[in-house]
């Protein structure tokens, strides 16, 4: 399995679990070059095909790789480590999982990357959400931005605009 981070073709499974009542095995991997861990899921019985929907109804493979890059551009400068990118593309796909067996759509992909965000780090929530949501007007946007802001005060988190 390739690795995710150095893209080296060599690791080791060091935890599986199944999951869909045992229809989808989720493996915990450490690549053996670099030693970070990753996470692979593998259907039973089947090859693992999953279509994604988008809006134009075009379909095409789901590619953890996009979920992933799109996560990266969100937390750019943002103080998120390539372990907490990959836990949230593992959230992401358990939501997928979770309701999903043959195709999901780049809608539902995109809340549940927006929502798991959100608990991690409100910029880079905002940042994805304007560019997926595409906020009709900017009072829409100040509302969204105006209620994390009142979230990160109330959680004693860092603020919100300290980059
Ligand atoms: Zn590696």
């Amino acid at each position: 399995m390739k690795c995710p981070f150095c893209k080296e073709d060599s690791d080791k499974v060091v935890d599986s679990r199944s999951s869909e009542m045992g229809r989808v095995i989720r493996r915990r991997r450490q690549c053996l070059a670099c030693g970070r861990r990753f996470t692979t899921y593998e259907k039973i019985g089947e090859s693992f095909k999953l279509s994604v929907v988008k809006k134009d109804n075009m379909r095409v493979p789901y590619d953890r790789d996009k979920v992933v890059g799109g996560l990266q551009k969100a937390c750019y400068k943002r103080p998120v480590s390539a372990e907490q990118i990959q836990q949230i593309a593992d959230k992401v796909e358990e939501d997928i999982f979770r309701n999903f067996d043959k195709e999901v759509s780049s809608a539902f992909i995109g809340e549940s990357v927006m929502r798991h965000l959100r608990a991690t780090d409100k910029v880079a929530y905002i940042r994805f959400a304007s560019v997926y949501r595409d906020f009709k007007d900017a009072d829409e946007l100040i509302d969204e931005v105006s209620q994390a802001i009142a979230e990160t005060e109330r959680a004693g988190q860092p603020r919100l605009f300290d980059v």
